[in-house]
């Protein structure tokens, strides 16, 4: 049964996936809030060092082959500055922001 499991899993990898991609944010310079597209593995959820100049053809972790056919890349995106007296605890309120 295992072996069975095993047989049928092993080759997937082969198969070329597309990535995940999740629009994220993170704070440019550290007052710059900046909406970003993240890639992640389709198998592993291993975040993808890749950009429109550089794509990478397995994952790093789980050596799931990946494809970026189709992919549109989207330039980062600065959303708004974090006026000066915010810019301590910006952090904790970026945090959970629904995209
Ligand atoms: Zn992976």
């Amino acid at each position: 049964m295992l072996k069975k499991i095993m047989k049928k899993s092993a080759p997937l990898k082969s198969i070329a996936r597309k990535p995940v991609s999740k629009i994220e944010t993170y704070l440019k310079f550290g007052f710059v809030i900046t909406e970003i597209e993240r890639y992640y593995c389709p198998r592993c959820g291993h975040s993808l060092n890749v950009g429109p100049d550089y794509q990478c053809r397995y994952c790093s972790q789980c050596g799931q082959r990946l494809t970026f056919d189709g992919i549109t890349w989207k330039e980062e995106k600065d959303l708004r500055c974090v006026p000066y007296g915010q810019r301590g605890n910006i952090c904790e309120s970026i945090e959970n922001r629904m995209v």
